[in-house]
């Protein structure tokens, strides 16, 4: 028997759920017809909602007893989400995928041919356009793969969804990075394995809406810089330098000026302004070293990544006994 465990973070999604559901019980027993010996269980992680998406769930859950569930005692994010699912598949692999439909499962067939037949560890997917997004997100979240992928060791891939198929061997590798500064998608490049790219083209979520507002992206993106990449601050250095050998030319003018034209040192405005900008370059500056010294401050915290309410096997075990 081989398992697979369909991993879903559901934050305020209670319209979409049964789409998702029946699409996925439908993919799966097609599944079921290729490849006789596969299992199957639905893994929701409710995400602190506050509509009625823990019971669709624990109604599906009466119906049919693969599905199973986590329930958050708030909203803790995507990232953790994905961490708590992958923390309790039992599965021998792992699929990570929305619950609006935008991760296709027509492709799941084909992504689980590529970790059982073709001997990758992963098969990820990435959209090929974004249609039907804004202009402005598109454009700064191209901006943002172009300038993550030059700062950051870690390879990130423009487009790269979340959902992904993945081999326990992987899962065990990221259920093991416990940093709780998450970054998904970078973390996934850290890790290395060899991963199987499947295109395709972006989907409209079938109900619901968005729940990525601008700053919350602006936020991810943030977390993406600074968890893996040290650039900015050596940025900080370079800047200091640069603006200390700059000053230090100005200085030398002046006296070169004063002792060899005799004129006299003038211009109170010019100083404030100069006066002004350094001092801005280094709040700026220091500035960065406090997001870094933040990020640490809450990573030696050592706090959970998520605190989980309740989950389907609680629930099991108090109607046994
Ligand atoms: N999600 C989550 N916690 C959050 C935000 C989102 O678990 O704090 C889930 C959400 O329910 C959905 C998936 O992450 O299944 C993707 O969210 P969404 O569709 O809003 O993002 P988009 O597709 O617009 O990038
Ligand atoms: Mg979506």
């Amino acid at each position: 028997m081989s398992l697979l465990s369909v991993i879903v973070p559901c934050y305020n999604e209670q319209e979409a759920i049964p789409f998702f559901y029946e699409a996925i019980t439908k993919t799966a027993s097609e599944m079921k017809e290729r490849w006789h010996d596969i299992e199957f269980e639905f893994l929701f992680i409710d995400d602190g909602s506050n509509d009625d998406t823990l019971n669709t769930v624990k109604k599906l859950r009466e119906k049919d007893s693969r599905v199973r569930f986590v329930s958050f005692s708030r909203n803790f994010g995507k990232e953790s989400a994905i961490y708590a699912g992958l923390k309790n598949a039992r599965g021998d692999y792992a699929v990570t995928m929305d619950a609006d439909m935008q991760d296709p499962p027509a492709l799941l067939p084909e992504m689980y041919k590529a970790v059982r037949e073709e001997s990758y560890d992963s098969a990820a997917t990435r959209r090929v356009t974004r249609h039907g997004e804004p202009v402005i997100r598109s454009f700064f979240a191209r901006r943002f793969y172009r300038l993550i992928n030059r700062m950051s060791s870690a390879d990130i891939v423009d487009g790269a969804r979340d959902y992904r198929i993945m081999t326990r061997r992987m899962v065990d590798a990221i259920v093991e990075m416990q940093e709780y500064n998450r970054f998904t998608k970078g973390i996934y490049g850290w890790i290395g394995f060899n991963t199987k790219w499947i295109a395709f083209e972006n989907v409209e979520r079938v109900a619901g809406e968005t729940k990525w507002s601008f700053w919350k992206l602006f936020g991810y993106a943030m977390e993406g810089i600074i968890g893996f990449s040290t650039i900015p601050l050596s940025m900080a250095t370079w800047f200091g330098i640069l603006m200390s050998m700059v000053s230090f030319l100005g200085i030398l003018f002046i006296i070169i000026k004063k002792i060899v034209f005799g004129d006299p040192t003038s211009g109170w405005s010019s100083m404030v302004c100069i006066i002004l900008l350094v001092a801005g370059i280094q709040l700026f500056c220091m500035g960065i070293i406090g997001q870094y010294l933040a990020k640490t401050y809450l990573e030696t915290k050592r706090r959970p990544i998520y605190i989980a309410k309740s989950t389907s096997e609680d629930d099991a075990e108090r109607e046994n006994g």
